[in-house]
């Protein structure tokens, strides 16, 4: 009886767990494939980059089916807070003694055409999609040291970047670095408006991929290219993502209501906020982690103590959790699959920075399949080695991929379907989760995120 009524309790608060977006915008239905098909681009998962990348591809003349297993921008872009922006937090100073120079001034140019590309999309196609150009800030109220590194390593490399003392925070900061002509957006009508011409069968999940045989559970299309915009690819070999990928988690809380901040922002600090406005409410991000290591403390009761008392008249409307994947360098992988599917591609590893991201990775891959070099191509280039930047990140996420394994002998456990690890509970997001690669469940088993792509059986 106690059990019974805690799985529903959780149940209708997991409902509860809907984000501003998905609350503010309709996306009209797609109906799924209706049957065998053939075409010369298969784009898988319509998220933000497999729209865009399907978008582009479609304008260079190709024709492009893009299938989908839930509903366009169900996934990670639902959950977003929207932020377009080359300032990656402390991305640039890093990049430069890790990789080098002249790799990170590409990153960063690729970035900042990416958010100058968005602008002129949304003007010349008369989006309506709520875009305004927004300052970001990165700021910190204990140091601006590395602030101060920050922003002028981003600024010789080209980027708008300046070290700055005040920002429209309702609290004094030791320092931040502040990108000029950046942007925000309602993610899913951006989505809504940008997909209306292209053909997409939502409702279709791919089971594999087979050479040039896109598999679904509706039926087989046969394309010449595939895109794997499907945030984690779910095909283990050849790539070996799962060897190279994790993903983190984050909170965040809308609260309402709360005047302009005039600026889109991000701490640096170890209890640190990311802050923007949606009209007279406020996104405020917090408590990133490891998917599967959720931490002792409720980040949730973080978010709302913090948010009551910065800004004592708004009240809490709606909280969720979005997750990003991670890569070994910072830098996402988009570009050729692997060396054995030379037409295969990825987008993927986007490091919570998806709105920039998927636009690089738009313009890139529709370069590339349209067999055109882009300056870019080696930066992102799903097999590069940057062993220097690599080498931390390889081997945590080693140990954490062997502890996950080892867990998921013991008998008892309930395991992931994609490579057997076992299970956490994550009491705040009410889902269980994946420590090795980030998949993640509702508490019937429901598949919510991957690289996993099947439910698991229901848990009591
Ligand atoms: C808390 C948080 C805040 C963030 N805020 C920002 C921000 O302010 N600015 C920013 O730039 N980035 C931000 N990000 C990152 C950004 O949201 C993501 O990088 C981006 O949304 C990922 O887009 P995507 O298209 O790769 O993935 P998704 O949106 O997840 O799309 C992938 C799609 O593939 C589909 N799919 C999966 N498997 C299959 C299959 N087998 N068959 C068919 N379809 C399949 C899924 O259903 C899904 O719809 C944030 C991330 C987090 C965690």
């Amino acid at each position: 009886m106690v059990r019974i009524f805690w799985y529903f309790n959780i149940k209708n608060e997991v409902k509860k767990m809907k984000s501003v977006w998905t609350e503010s915008s309709v996306i009209p239905g797609r109906n799924p494939l209706p049957g065998n098909k053939r075409t010369e681009v298969v784009v898988i998962g319509a998220g933000l980059a497999g729209i865009l990348t399907a978008f582009y591809l479609q304008r260079h003349g190709l024709h492009v089916v893009v299938v989908e297993a839930n509903r366009i921008g169900s996934g990670q872009t639902g959950y977003t807070t929207a932020k377009i922006t080359s300032q990656h937090n402390l991305i640039y100073d890093k990049l430069v003694r890790t990789v080098g120079e002249e790799t990170a001034r590409l990153y960063g140019k690729a970035n900042q055409m990416a958010v100058e590309e968005y602008g002129k999309l949304i003007k010349r196609y008369s989006i309506h999609c709520h875009y305004e150009p927004m300052d970001a800030y990165l700021y910190s109220v204990q140091e601006s040291e590395v602030l101060l590194r920050e922003a002028e390593c981003a600024a010789r490399l080209g980027l708008p970047a300046s070290f700055v003392r005040q920002t429209g925070l309702p609290f004094p900061v030791h320092g931040a670095v502040r990108f000029t002509g950046q942007a925000q957006f309602h993610p899913l009508e951006f989505l809504r408006d940008i997909s209306a011409e292209l053909t997409i069968f939502e409702r279709t999940k791919v089971i594999k991929v087979q050479g040039h045989d896109v598999v679904t559970d509706k039926g087989v299309i046969k394309a010449e290219k595939v895109v794997f915009a499907s945030h984690y690819p779910f095909v283990n070999m050849p790539g070996f993502y799962f060897a190279k990928m994790y993903q983190e988690k984050s909170y965040v809380m809308e609260f309402e209501p709360v005047e302009s901040l005039h600026g889109m922002y991000l701490g640096i600090d170890e209890r640190a906020y990311s802050f923007r406005n949606v009209g007279d409410k406020l996104l405020l991000g917090y408590g990133s982690h490891r998917t599967g290591k959720a931490p002792k403390d409720s980040p949730f009761s973080t978010i709302k103590r913090a948010g009551g008392h910065l800004f004592p008249e708004a009240r809490e409307i709606r909280r969720w959790t979005a997750q990003d994947c991670m890569t070994l360098d910072s830098i996402p992988y988009i570009g050729p699959f692997s060396s054995l599917r030379p037409d295969w591609y990825v987008a993927t590893g986007f490091g919570k920075w998806g709105m920039s991201s998927s636009m690089a990775a738009a313009k890139i891959l529709s370069a590339q399949i349209t067999g055109r070099k882009t300056p870019y191509d080696g930066v992102f280039s799903p097999q590069r080695h940057h062993l220097k930047a690599a080498a931390g990140t390889l081997a945590s996420h080693g140990l954490e991929s062997v502890k996950g394994l080892s867990a998921g002998t013991i008998p008892g456990a309930v395991n992931c379907p994609h490579m057997g690890c076992r299970l956490v509970w994550n009491r705040y997001d009410k889902r269980w989760e994946c420590p090795c690669h980030g998949s993640s469940f509702e508490i019937n088993g429901k598949i919510s995120a991957g690289p996993a792509q099947q439910s698991i059986p229901f848990i009591d």
